[in-house]
């Protein structure tokens, strides 16, 4: 039962526009398209996902108010780098990732080349092994927003242990 205690779960969402050019990152992976995604940062919604469901377990809020999309300091940087900081945030206040699971609702392109690179591109970041982390794709049969191209949606589940 004590362990059980010790367990916080999280969950994040993230979605930007698609629109011609910019570059299609997903999990620090640039994807060759012929539209990417619209966002302050470099829009990897992978990793907003991810880093929210990581502040939302620990009960820190969420991505925004670590790095406002009015900030200069985030204008078009990677992801990668506010992902380690989340990781940076997890050590210090003793949180450990025991596995974090990511869908990615894309239309297209075809995401599935690339789920193994986005893998290992996260479980880096994080510093734990690919295992702990999954990532799956799907279309909504052409339904709604994602269905028509207009833009990818991510969400991320996560669960933490407390040490
Ligand atoms: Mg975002």
């Amino acid at each position: 039962m004590s362990d059980i205690k010790k367990m916080r779960i999280g969950h994040g969402y993230d979605t930007h526009r698609l629109v011609k050019g910019r570059d299609l990152v997903l999990g620090g992976v640039t994807i060759p398209y012929e539209k990417g995604l619209e966002g302050h940062s470099d829009a990897d919604a992978v990793i907003h996902a991810l880093c929210d469901a990581l502040l939302g377990g620990m009960g820190l809020g969420d991505i925004g108010s670590y790095f406002p999309d009015n900030d200069p300091e985030f204008e078009g940087i990677d992801s990668r780098i506010l992902l380690r900081q989340v990781n940076d945030l997890m050590s210090k206040n003793a949180y450990a990732l025991i596995n974090a699971d990511i869908t990615i609702l894309a239309q297209s392109p075809k995401m599935a080349p690339h789920l193994t690179e986005m893998k290992v591109n996260l479980s880096s970041d994080l510093g734990i092994d690919t295992d702990q982390i999954n990532i799956k794709a799907s279309t909504t049969e052409r339904m709604g927003f994602v269905g028509r191209g207009e833009g990818i949606v991510a969400y991320a589940v996560v669960l933490l242990s407390t040490s």
